[in-house]
């Protein structure tokens, strides 16, 4: 008797065995393919498996295997090439296939509900196409819909939308039988695009190359300084890939996808193109997927998640800003969506390529290896110059608000020559500190080892850890005092002095409080880009994706808060940072200058942000990492544990380690138990054990033996382990 093997959204390292439903016949049997969905019973519940093999026989025995309810799908929703992604995102990362399976799906489909083909449409029923042509004199609105209905037999609801036609109209007509839903398959149409613009010589180079690389598998690094012209480049080979009647899947930071983005593609593109990211509602979600999956869609652009979506017909893979930090899935399934594109581009047989103006480590290195193809555009494209960069010693300086005189004199001579400044400073709030000055008490969160931070417009004191947020006191919990200080520095404090000493420019704050909604960006871009002298003022939000060309000012109001990093990816989140602030200046014909502020003009990261280029600083950088054999020179792997008591989850590290020592490969090094950095959080103690290997085959050896053992040892009452490879932080 033939099993069906499935994979079940549970989070159990494993595959499920199940007997076929009832009643299907061996002809139906024999023509199951991989990629179906199944309705099953799983424990007390019922559950959507996803079919990844009909096998000969299992392991469990016939008479205790669960029969499977129903066969959900005719033909697979996804195919072989996603579904061998799946399995290697599976391995590669350690984590169980019902998860990372529940990352590809859209909610609809997870939750068994049938395929829709094409958008919810409406159209006229039998009765309502019979309808005279005076019917329903007292309900203005849903004559009017059976008006356009005559004029245009299906209409999609974003139209009835537009004429401000509201479903509760619909749905009175549904309800008289005179309309009903129906589904509307998009047309087939080609795409076509806009003439770019004319390449300059680097640009030209660099696209020859990417055109004339062999067919297949290929991985390109675009290296590319801030405004040097990468996105003209994706555009243009986007273009190719279109007239191929291939698919472009492009991938951008989860702070990237900005309407400025989306118009450029826009523009350039007479095209389908379907947009993924985390503020659709699951419907629109469906529709960009259902699109993707079956062609319809030319281009998908989305953030980290998008990596996943099916494609009819895939030509091309593009990750823009290839370094940033949000490719990293930090929690669930923690993956690398730059990694995985590139290991998709692998299976599909079509090239991957990577931008970045600040390139990480990773990629770098796999230049110097010789994996892949590097490109460089090294000037601004037009008549853009980069920015002269100073650090300026702000040591016995008087500060306002953080800013020393030097600096307002520089804003000051920049607003009322017409131009705009920007100042950088990664810390929303009034102050990241609130201390009683008679007893020394510090306002704590009461679930993570953390201070609270003060907003003082919203009156609050916040965790931005945890969210948790509580009154700003006005006297001291302990003592009783009323002589509470704000100690430190964050962008409400500086824009209260701003305001007082900037009276007659416009200030805009830029950060999570402040920009509230998906349009409070866009409205604040289009404002700053009508160019009138202005301060912006904010937080790394500012530093990606937005173009602000007026600006000639970029100041790093406190650059020592990025140069003392416990971690080991310190310098380099520091160097891509300071790089990308540094590139919002002078991007037009405005010449541009950043101050960074310092207390340590000598530090050697500093002098080398000064000195060298970025390319230069990454180089060094590696030789470092292959000293201390951190990654990419070696490789790492975390587990964590999570729990409410403080001691469980050390203890099941130790027993873990004691456990697999033994077992692991002679050149793999464990580190730990130890504490993380921030112990605890949101109520939970964390603790973390570290593995290094010298290369990728001895860390997943040995990743697979912790995994296993870990899986053996009983963790517990509320004791949550994880393993994360390729980790992004780890103090
Ligand atoms: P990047 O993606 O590297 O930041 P963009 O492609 O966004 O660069 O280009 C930066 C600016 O330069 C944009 O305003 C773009 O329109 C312009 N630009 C790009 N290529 C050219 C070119 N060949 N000639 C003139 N302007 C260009
Ligand atoms: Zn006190
Ligand atoms: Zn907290």
């Amino acid at each position: 008797m033939p099993v069906l093997r499935l994979v079940i959204p549970t989070p159990l390292r494993r595959l499920f065995d199940y007997l076929p439903p009832a009643g299907m016949t061996a002809t139906e049997l024999a023509s199951l393919q991989p990629g179906v969905r199944l309705r099953v019973p799983f424990g007390r519940r019922e559950v959507t498996g996803y079919l990844l093999a009909v096998c000969e026989d299992s392991s469990i025995a016939a008479n205790s295997l669960k029969q499977a309810l129903e066969l959900l799908d005719p033909t697979p929703l996804i195919d072989p090439q996603l579904i061998q992604l799946c399995q290697w995102a599976t391995h590669y990362y350690h984590h169980p296939p019902g998860e990372v399976y529940s990352a590809v799906f859209p909610k609809r489909l997870r939750e068994g509900k049938p395929q829709q083909h094409g958008a919810p449409g409406w159209t006229l029923t039998t009765r309502g196409k019979g309808l005279p042509k005076e019917a329903l004199p007292r309900s203005p609105r849903q004559a009017e819909v059976i008006r356009m209905l005559r004029e245009k037999p299906v209409i999609d609801n974003s139209e009835f939308k537009q004429q401000n036609i509201s479903t509760s109209v619909l749905r009175s007509l549904r309800g008289k039988q005179l309309i009903e839903t129906c589904a509307i398959s998009p047309a087939e149409q080609s795409a076509t695009s806009h003439p770019g613009l004319t390449l300059n010589a680097e640009q030209v180079s660099a696209l020859a190359a990417l055109r004339d690389s062999p067919e297949g598998f290929n991985c390109h690094l675009l290296e590319g300084v801030t405004g040097s012209g990468k996105t003209e480049i994706y555009l243009q080979l986007i273009e190719g890939c279109l007239q191929r009647d291939r698919q472009a899947l492009v991938l951008v930071p989860e702070i990237g996808l900005t309407p400025q983005t989306l118009a450029r593609f826009g523009q350039r593109f007479s095209a389908n193109i379907a947009v993924l990211h985390s503020g659709l509602t699951d419907a629109q979600r469906y529709r960009a997927w259902e699109d993707a999956r079956t062609g319809t869609a030319h281009i998908v652009i989305g953030t980290r998640s998008a990596i996943f979506t099916p494609l009819a017909k895939p030509g091309l893979i593009i990750v823009d800003e290839e370094h940033d930090g949000s490719y990293k899935q930090q929690d669930g399934f923690r993956y690398n969506a730059r990694d995985v594109a590139v290991k998709r581009a692998q299976i599909h047989s079509c090239p991957v390529l990577l931008g970045s103006a600040t390139p990480s480590l990773e990629s770098i290195q796999n230049i110097l290896a010789g994996r892949y193809q590097h490109h460089r555009l090294t000037h601004r494209a037009g008549s853009a110059r980069l920015p002269g960069i100073k650090a300026l010693d702000i040591r016995q300086q008087t500060l306002g608000a953080g800013l020393s005189r030097t600096l307002i004199d520089a804003i000051d001579a920049t607003l009322t020559s017409g131009h705009q400044a920007l100042l950088f400073l990664n810390r929303r709030g009034y102050a990241p500190t609130l201390q009683c000055h008679d007893c020394g008490w510090i306002a704590e969160c009461s679930a993570c080892d953390a201070r609270l931070t003060i907003h003082r417009r919203r009156q609050s004191l916040r965790c931005h850890h945890c969210g948790d947020t509580s009154v700003l006191v006005r006297q001291c919990p302990t003592c009783h005092s009323e002589q509470l200080m704000a100690a430190g520095l964050g962008t409400e404090q500086t824009e209260e002095f701003l305001h007082t000493r900037f009276q007659q420019w416009p200030i805009h704050r830029v950060d999570s409080d402040s920009m509230q909604g998906r349009d409070a960006m866009q409205t604040l871009v289009n404002d700053i880009g009508r160019g009138e002298p202005c301060i912006l003022l904010g937080t790394q939000m500012l530093t990606k994706g937005h173009h602000f060309p007026g600006v000639s000012l970029v100041a790093v109001i406190d650059a020592d808060a990025l140069l003392f990093s416990a971690d080991f990816r310190g310098e380099e989140r520091m160097a891509q940072l300071l790089t990308q602030v540094a590139g919002r200046a002078g991007r037009a014909d405005v010449p541009g200058q950043v101050i960074l502020q310092t207390h340590y003009p000598d530090h050697p990261s500093l002098l080398a942000m000064l000195n060298t280029s970025y390319a230069e600083q990454a180089r060094e950088m590696l030789k470092r990492r292959q000293e201390s054999g951190m990654p990419p020179a070696g490789q790492l792997v975390i587990l964590r544990t999570d729990c409410a008591n403080a001691d469980h989850g050390e203890q099941f590290l130790q027993n873990l380690r004691r456990q697999s020592a033994r077992h692991l490969p002679s050149d793999a090094v464990l580190i730990g138990p130890l504490p993380s950095p921030m112990q605890r959080r949101a109520g939970k103690y964390r603790c973390q054990l570290l593995l290094t290997a010298s290369n990728r085959r001895t860390a997943q050896a040995a990743a697979t033996t912790l995994v296993a053992k870990a899986e053996e040892i009983p963790a517990r009452h509320g004791l949550k382990w994880s393993i994360d490879i390729d980790p992004q932080d780890v103090f």
